[in-house]
């Protein structure tokens, strides 16, 4: 089994990728693909570990996009491409300036946060939601990491900003002229009505989109076996993964979601062949 959707430090998670590729070996996992939320600082060092073990390893990242909004995975990308660091290092400025407007938005709220308690709950290099919420969980205000983004950080809640993002053709873009495959991570999000999510794909097709993330800890049975069937129709591939953040994210372990979810070998398997030839053409 596999999972190719897995955050780290270097992001949103609390595992190293180290650490990371040891749960994989232990798990029973063939093959993990880490994809840390607008950031590709992790992936050398867990290309060496995954060298070390029985662990395969696919580089990816996470993007946020508008225009359609939705979150692209890109995977096999090259690390040291330069249009997609510039790309993540102007992103990242947006994320700060956000980042300090939220905390001083809770500050007005009455919470007592610093940005400087955000940084250092986030030691690596991205400081996402996950750790501005952990810093009120651990200060006693909040029991979980959920129940503060219901009621404070989620979208449109009294203490959320928005970010400036990539549009959907510069991500899908920019992973694609990094060597990447660009894949639609959680189509189930993105609405509850198939019709619509369908349309959404159509869209980021034409910009480049060459798979969806059909199995995730999210969706129903019910619903990755339809998105394996619209993916199909549509002449994309379908990957699976669960989102595994450690503690960051309640009740989501690797390789498995909440416990039902089996990724097959063969998964990553077509991944890799839609890499490699993506290099050759
Ligand atoms: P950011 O990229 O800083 O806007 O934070 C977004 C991240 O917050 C997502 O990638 C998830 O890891 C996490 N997240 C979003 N919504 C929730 C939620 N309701 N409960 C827990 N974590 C969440
Ligand atoms: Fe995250
Ligand atoms: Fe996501
Ligand atoms: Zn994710």
């Amino acid at each position: 089994m596999v999972d190719l959707h897995v955050h780290s430090t270097h992001s949103d998670g609390t595992l190293t990728p180290q650490q990371l590729i040891d749960l994989a070996s232990s798990c029973g996992l063939s093959c993990i693909a880490l994809t840390d939320h607008d950031t590709v600082s992790g992936l050398k060092c867990a290309r060496l570990s995954a060298q070390l073990s029985d662990v395969d390893f696919i580089p990816g990242l996470e993007i946020s996009v508008e225009r359609p909004r939705a979150h692209i995975l890109g995977y096999g990308i090259d690390p040291d491409n330069t249009a997609l660091q510039r790309a993540l290092e102007r992103v990242a400025e947006s994320r700060r300036e956000r980042n300090l407007r939220m905390v001083r938005r809770l500050q007005e709220l009455g919470y007592s946060i610093s940005l400087e308690e955000a940084i250092a709950q986030a030691g690596g290099e991205i400081l996402g939601r996950p750790h501005i919420a952990k810093v009120l969980v651990r200060k006693g205000y909040f029991t979980t990491i959920s129940s503060v983004f219901e009621s404070l950080i989620g979208s449109g809640r009294s203490a959320y900003v928005e970010r400036e993002r990539l549009t959907a053709r510069e991500g899908i873009g920019l992973i694609r002229s990094a060597g990447g495959v660009a894949v639609l991570a959680h189509p189930g999000l993105l609405s509850p009505d198939l019709n619509e999510v369908a349309a959404r794909i159509e869209t980021l097709r034409d910009e480049g989109l060459q798979g969806i993330e059909a199995i995730y800890t999210e969706h129903s049975e019910e619903l990755s076996d339809r998105l394996i069937d619209l993916a199909c129709e549509k002449g994309l591939i379908w990957t699976g993964g669960t989102d595994f953040h450690g503690d960051n994210k309640d009740g989501i372990r690797l390789g498995i979601g909440k416990g039902n979810l089996a990724i097959p070998d063969g998964i990553a398997d077509r991944l890799k062949s839609l890499i490699e030839l993506n290099r050759h053409s």
